[in-house]
């Protein structure tokens, strides 16, 4: 039987935005030692906009941009949406593309007036065997500001690129100061680049960055925190933590994410900020003491 200070705890949380789904997840919450934090959607807004279009061959800019948003129309990445937001703005039309394809934590590719087009992060180009280096100190720059930076490629040919920056939220450095005064390990996982990631983990307060994590190793780093004996939280948004939600001994979904990473949480939080997350914490606390 569930006693009834978890109970009315549930109720308590409720009201401050806070869904909890099991009164066992509300009795783990205050024992975490680690919490694993999704970057985007988590950290940052998750709302990504088109900061940079760099042409780097005979196309302009809007050019460029057109045939990004061209293959993007078929995604349901937030980076997709932030490109055809950009294309949208300047009146570019879309062209029609064939044979489109995501390729998860990558990019995504399609056949457009019979040339294929690329259109992803450097490991992207690596796969695809596309040279870019020529151009890593443009990206690493863009990086280093905590933006994330595209390629474009036609036929194997590097032809642009468009960086996108997504801000840090503004509860999310208080946050994380808040975890690190309640002694918990924070470590920011992500798909996006090494140094993109180490920016925002900066911006936030965060010393701990697993960068270039494809979605379906993030439940996996979740098992190795776990076997070396830490109790783990998981906080996500996307579609793509869904198994790393499950994993966690706590899984907190943001609410502004999908209907699939929701269901497999055990907590959700309705407003989307960070602070809800040290505030479960302290709420679990005060239950499990409650009950002794
Ligand atoms: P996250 O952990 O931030 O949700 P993802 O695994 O979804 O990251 O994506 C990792 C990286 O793959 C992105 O930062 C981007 O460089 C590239 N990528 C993924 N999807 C797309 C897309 N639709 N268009 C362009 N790049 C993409
Ligand atoms: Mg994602």
């Amino acid at each position: 039987a569930t006693p009834i200070s978890v109970m009315v705890a549930v109720g308590r949380a409720a009201q401050a935005g806070i869904l909890i789904r099991n009164g066992d997840a509300l009795q783990m919450a205050g024992k975490l030692t680690c919490l694993v934090v999704d970057k985007t959607g988590t950290v940052t807004e998750g709302k990504p906009t088109v900061a940079v279009i760099e042409p780097m061959a005979d196309l302009d800019a809007n050019a460029v941009l057109q045939l990004a948003a061209s293959i993007e129309a078929a995604s349901e990445h937030p980076l997709a949406a932030s490109i055809l937001a950009a294309a949208k703005q300047k009146q570019l039309p879309l062209k029609t593309v064939s044979d489109f394809a995501a390729i998860t934590g990558l990019g995504v590719s399609a056949i457009c007036e019979g040339q294929r087009l690329l259109f992803g992060n450097k490991a992207l180009m690596d796969k695809e065997g596309v040279k870019f280096t020529r151009y890593n100190n443009k990206l690493e720059k863009l990086s280093a500001l905590g933006q994330t930076p595209m390629l474009l490629a036609v036929d194997d040919k590097i032809v642009g690129m468009i960086a996108v920056a997504d801000a840090l939220k503004k509860d999310s450095q208080a946050a994380v100061t808040q975890l690190k005064s309640l002694g918990i390990r924070i470590i920011m996982v992500t798909g996006d680049n090494q140094i993109t990631a180490h920016a925002i983990a900066k911006q936030a307060g965060i010393a701990e960055v697993n960068a270039q994590v494809l979605p379906q190793d993030k439940a996996a780093l979740i098992k190795a925190l776990q076997e070396r004996g830490e109790i783990v939280g998981m906080v996500g948004d996307g579609i793509n933590d869904a198994p790393a939600l499950a994993q966690a001994d706590v899984g907190l979904a943001i609410g502004t994410g999908t209907d699939v990473a929701i269901e497999s949480a055990d907590v959700v939080i309705l407003q989307g900020s960070l602070l809800k997350v040290p505030e479960t914490i302290a709420l679990s606390k005060a239950t499990v003491a409650n009950i002794r």
